[in-house]
């Protein structure tokens, strides 16, 4: 859910949203991968749900993600979407607290093999994706690089 959807959403259930899209495109800025820790099930959400992603929990606290985690799987896009330039790595990382993030990996596409799969990454900042025509605007999402 993006752009003007996500809004609406957010203003009609701010009493219960801890962490927004916005706050986390905001953390993203900064450099922070910001999630939320259950205070039932003690377990982590990110990127930002109403509800805890494990237990349904509502008793959620903001906090902050180390950005460090193993990257689990990964592909190479060469013919872009509108608004995008190819190639480019979209990936998703298990963090070292549990939630799976969608992200970049700064890597070279060419040298890119699936003996990437597995290694440590942090998070090295943000990407910023431009949107497009079915899009209501740029998201940001974090941009991840080899740690090891
Ligand atoms: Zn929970």
């Amino acid at each position: 859910m993006v752009g003007i959807e996500q809004e609406v959403y957010e203003k009609k259930y701010k009493e219960y949203l801890v962490l927004t899209l916005a706050d986390y495109q905001e953390g993203l800025k900064e450099g922070k991968l910001l999630g939320l820790k259950c205070n039932d099930c003690k377990q982590y959400t990110c990127p930002p749900m109403m509800v805890c992603q494990r237990c349904g929990g509502m008793d959620l606290e903001k906090t902050e993600l180390k950005g460090e985690g193993e990257l689990m799987t990964f592909t190479v896009i060469r013919v872009p979407p509108e608004g995008h330039e190819a190639p480019y790595i979209p990936c998703m990382v298990r963090t070292v607290e549990g939630p799976w993030v969608i992200g970049r990996l700064d890597y070279d596409p060419d040298k890119a093999t699936q003996d990437l799969c597995g290694k440590k990454v942090r998070m090295k900042g943000a990407y910023e994706w431009p949107g497009d025509k079915f899009s209501g605007g740029p998201l940001l999402c974090p941009l991840f690089e080899l740690a090891e």
